[in-house]
C-alpha cells in the first residue's frame, strides 16, 4: 500500500509508471503475507517489484512504450516474471521505456517520458527509464529492465542505482518482447548488488522456452551475497575507455572508486581492447538488422492497434497501421536494418558487422588473460537535459560507447554508483568473463 501511495505522490512528476493493477498487487501481498506467517522463506517473498513494460505479466496491458500495441493485454507471464511470482515477489507496476527499448534517454517513449528524480529537468537515461526511476525514487526495492546495448546500465548510472546485465542466456528471454534477439537480456535493478542478487538468483537458469538459456554457476551464493576478498584481484582498465571525451567530473569519480579497490588490495593493470572504435557501428548495424526482422510482427493483424484509415487492401492497412503506430526512432531503425539486410548490401554491412563482433569479443578474451575483471565508465557524462540529443541520433548513440561492446560479446557487466559530480550521479562499470556473474556481484558487494 505504501508503494502505491508513493507512486500517487511522485509519479505525476516522474512518469515512471505506465500501468498498475492495485487490487491484484494487494491480493498478491496478502498471499505473500500468509506464506511468511506459515514460516516459508524465499529471497523475494513479499518484495514489491516493478517490471519494464516490454515484459509480459498476464492480464495487464503491455505497450512496449509504443502506440502500436494499444489495447494489447499480455496473455501469459514471461519466465522471469513467473519465477518471481512463484517465489512470492509482488509486481506493482509496468514501467515506462523508450519505444521497444530503442533509446538511451527515455525520451523515445510514445508516452510522457520518465524524469530523473535527482533533477526532473534531465533525462533518467534509457531505455529502462521507468524501471530505474522506480527504484531511485523508492517505489519499489527491485525492478526489471532489459539491456540490449546498455539499457539498464546507463540509466542506473544517471540515477544512482545498481543494475546488472547478465551473461547472455542466464536469464530467459521468453516473454521479453524481442528487440535484437542476439543482444537482448533481462537486467535486474536495485539500490545495491546485494538486493539485486535476490531477484537474480530466483530468475536465473535454463528455461525450456528459450533455447539460448544456460545454467548460472554458483547461483546458490546469490541469496546471501558475501563480499569477495579483493586482495590480489587484477582490475583491468581498458585504455580505450579512459580516452578523450570522458567528462572530467566522471573521470574523478572513477579514479576515486579505483582507489577504493586498491585500498582493499586489488591491483590495477592496463589492458587494451583495440577494436572498441568499431563497436558503435557494429552494434547499430546488427541491432537495426534484427529490429527490422523482429518488428515485422506488428502489422495490425495480430496485436494491438489497427489503423482506422480507409485502406482498401491488406498491404495498405498494414502500412497505415505501422505508420500511425510506430515512432520516428523505431521507423529509422527498421529502415536502416532493412537496408543492411537487403541483397547487395548484406555482405558489405551485416556480414562485416558479424565479423567485427567476433573481433570485439576476442579483445575481451585476450584482456581476461591479464585481468580478473575490468573497470570502466558507464557513459562519458552525466544525465543530460531533455531535448539535448533528440535531434541528433548519432549523439544519442554515442552515449552507449562503453556499454555496447560487452553486449556484443555477451559478457556480464554491471553499473554501480560511484558518487556525484556537479550535483548529478555517475556510475562505474565492472565487466567479467562469461558466466562469472556471481563473482562480479561479489566484487560490487565488496565496494558497497
Ligand atoms: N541505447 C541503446 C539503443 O538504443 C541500447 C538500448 C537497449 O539496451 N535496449 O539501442
Amino acid at each position: 500500500r505504501g508503494a502505491f501511495d508513493r507512486i500517487r505522490t511522485l509519479d505525476g512528476t516522474l512518469h515512471a509508471v505506465l500501468a498498475t493493477d492495485e487490487a491484484r498487487s494487494l491480493d498478491l501481498a496478502r498471499k505473500a503475507d500468509r506464506r511468511l506467517r506459515a514460516g516459508e522463506r524465499t529471497p523475494v517473498l513479499g518484495l514489491p517489484i516493478v517490471l519494464k513494460d516490454n515484459l509480459h505479466w498476464s492480464g495487464l496491458p503491455m505497450t512496449c512504450g509504443s502506440r502500436v500495441l494499444d489495447g494489447y493485454v499480455a496473455p501469459y507471464d514471461a519466465t522471469v516474471v513467473r519465477r518471481l511470482l512463484e517465489a512470492g515477489a509482488i509486481p506493482i507496476a509496468k514501467a515506462n521505456l523508450d519505444e521497444f527499448a530503442m533509446g538511451s534517454s527515455g525520451e523515445y517513449s510514445a508516452f510522457d517520458p520518465a524524469r530523473n528524480p535527482w533533477d526532473p529537468t534531465r533525462v533518467p537515461g534509457g531505455s529502462s527509464s521507468g524501471s530505474v526511476v522506480a527504484v531511485a525514487a523508492g517505489y519499489a526495492p527491485l525492478a526489471l529492465g532489459s539491456d540490449t546495448g546498455g539499457s539498464v546500465r546507463l540509466p542506473a548510472s544517471f540515477c544512482n542505482v545498481t543494475a546488472l546485465r547478465p551473461t547472455y542466456g542466464v536469464l530467459s528471454r521468453y516473454g521479453l518482447t524481442a528487440m535484437a534477439s542476439s543482444l537482448d537480456q533481462v537486467g535486474p535493478i536495485a539500490a545495491t548488488a546485494t538486493d539485486l542478487a535476490l531477484a537474480f538468483g530466483v530468475m536465473a537458469g535454463v528455461d525450456p522456452m528459450d533455447s539460448t538459456s544456460v545454467e548460472l554457476p554458483h547461483r546458490e551464493r546469490l541469496a546471501d551475497l558475501r563480499p569477495l576478498d579483493l586482495n590480489g584481484l587484477r582490475v583491468g582498465l581498458p585504455e580505450e575507455y579512459f580516452a578523450d571525451g570522458l567528462e572530467p567530473g566522471v573521470r574523478g569519480l572513477l579514479d576515486a572508486a579505483l582507489r577504493v579497490f586498491e585500498g582493499q588490495g586489488a591491483r590495477l593493470v592496463p589492458v587494451s581492447l583495440p577494436h572498441t572504435r568499431y563497436a558503435i557501428d557494429t552494434y547499430y548495424l546488427l541491432c537495426t538488422s534484427e529490429v527490422s526482422s523482429n518488428l515485422s510482427r506488428f502489422d495490425g493483424v495480430r496485436y494491438g492497434l489497427r489503423s482506422n484509415s480507409a485502406a482498401s487492401t491488406l498491404a495498405g492497412m498494414i502500412s497505415e497501421t505501422r505508420d500511425e503506430g510506430l515512432g520516428p526512432e523505431v521507423k529509422r531503425r527498421i529502415l536502416l536494418g532493412t537496408f543492411c539486410l537487403s541483397r547487395g548490401y548484406y555482405d558489405a554491412f551485416y556480414l562485416k558487422a558479424l565479423k567485427a563482433r567476433t573481433l570485439i569479443a576476442a579483445d575481451f578474451h585476450a584482456a581476461f588473460a591479464q585481468a580478473d575483471i575490468l573497470a570502466s565508465p558507464v557513459s562519458p557524462g552525466t544525465a543530460f537535459p531533455f531535448g539535448a540529443k533528440t535531434d541528433d541520433p548519432l549523439a544519442m548513440y554515442l552515449a552507449d560507447v562503453f556499454t555496447v561492446p560487452t553486449a556484443l560479446a555477451g559478457l556480464p557487466c554491471l553499473s554501480m554508483p560511484a558518487g556525484f559530480t556537479g550535483g548529478l550521479p555517475a556510475g562505474i562499470q565492472l565487466i567479467g568473463p562469461a558466466l562469472s556473474d556471481v563473482r562480479l556481484l561479489e566484487v560490487a558487494r565488496a565496494f558497497q
